[in-house]
C-alpha cells in the first residue's frame, strides 16, 4: 500500500533522513522503532507532506505523493495522528469528531461511525458534550485516534501514541488499535518509543538509528533479536 524508496529530508542544511526504505503492506500493522531524535517523527512528516523530502519516493497503492502537500494527501486516505494529540481543545469532544469528517459528506455513514468510535471509547460517549482541553491525556489520545478514525482512513500513521501516558491507558489504546486493524482492517504505520508494545502488536517492524533503517523484519524476529532487546526492550 505504501511504498518510501530512498527517502532524503533535510530541515536546512541537517540531514535526518538519510535515505530509507519502508514498505507496509494493505491491512498491515507496521512499527517503526528508535530513539529520540532518530528521524521517526520525520518519516511521519515526509509521507503526510508536512515537510517534503528532498530525494526519494513515496508512493500510494502505485500512485507517487512524493512532495504533495497534506490537502492532496488528506484526501487521498492517509490519515496523521500526531506526536501529543492536537485535538482542538475549544471544541467538544463531538465537534472535534466531525471536524475528523469534514471532507466527508455521506451523512448516514459519519453517524454510523460516530456511534462506532463511542463503542471503542466509550469514556467519550460519556463526554461527548465535554470540552476537548478539559479531557485527560489518555482521553485526549482517544479523541485524536477517533477524529482520525472520522476521517475513513486507508492508512493511519501513528505518532507515539504512548507518549506522556500511564502504562494502564497505554495498553488499552494499543489493544484498541489493533482491534480497529482487525475490525475495520485500516492499515497502521506506528512510530513508536515503546518497542515493547509496538513490536507486539505489529506484523512488521523497522529500526531507526540517526536517519537510517538499520533493521527491518518480523516483530516475532525483531523481539527474539539479541541488539533489538539490548538497545530497546532494556533486557
Ligand atoms: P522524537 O522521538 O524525539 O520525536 P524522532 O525519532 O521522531 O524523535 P525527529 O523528530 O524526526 O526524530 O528528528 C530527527 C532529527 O531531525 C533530529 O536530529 C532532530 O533534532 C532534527 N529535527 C527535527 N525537527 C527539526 C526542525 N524543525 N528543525 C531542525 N531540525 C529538526
Amino acid at each position: 500500500m505504501l511504498k518510501i524508496e530512498k527517502l532524503e529530508t533535510y530541515y536546512g542544511n541537517i540531514q535526518a533522513l538519510k535515505g530509507i526504505d519502508i514498505e507496509v503492506l494493505d491491512g498491515e500493522i507496521v512499527t517503526l522503532i528508535g530513539a529520540n531524535g532518530a528521524g521517526k517523527t520525520t518519516t511521519l512528516m515526509s509521507i503526510s507532506g508536512v515537510v517534503p523530502p528532498r530525494s526519494g519516493k513515496i508512493t500510494l497503492n502505485g500512485v507517487n505523493i512524493t512532495g504533495k502537500a497534506p490537502d492532496e494527501i488528506v484526501p487521498m486516505g492517509i490519515i496523521q495522528v500526531p506526536e501529543g494529540r492536537r485535538i482542538f481543545p475549544d471544541l467538544t469532544v463531538a465537534e472535534n469528531l466531525d471536524m475528523g469528517a469534514f471532507l466527508r459528506n455521506d451523512d448516514a455513514e459519519i453517524k454510523r461511525d460516530i456511534e462506532y468510535v463511542f463503542e471503542l471509547f466509550p469514556i467519550l460517549s460519556q463526554r461527548r458534550n465535554q470540552r476537548g482541553g478539559t479531557l485527560s491525556g489518555g482521553e485526549q489520545q482517544m479523541l485524536a485516534i477517533s477524529r482520525a478514525l472520522m476521517a475513513k482512513p486507508r492508512i493511519l500513521l501513528l505518532d507515539e501514541p504512548s507518549l506522556g501516558l500511564a502504562p494502564i491507558i497505554v495498553q488499552q489504546i494499543f489493544d484498541i488499535i489493533k482491534k480497529i486493524n482487525v475490525e475495520q482492517k485500516t492499515t497502521v504505520f506506528l512510530v513508536e518509543q515503546n518497542a515493547n508494545l509496538a513490536l507486539k502488536i505489529a506484523n512488521k517492524g523497522y529500526v531507526m538509528e540517526t536517519g537510517r533503517i538499520t533493521m527491518a523484519d518480523t516483530c516475532e524476529n525483531l523481539l527474539k533479536n539479541d541488539e533489538v532487546q539490548k538497545a530497546y526492550l532494556g533486557m
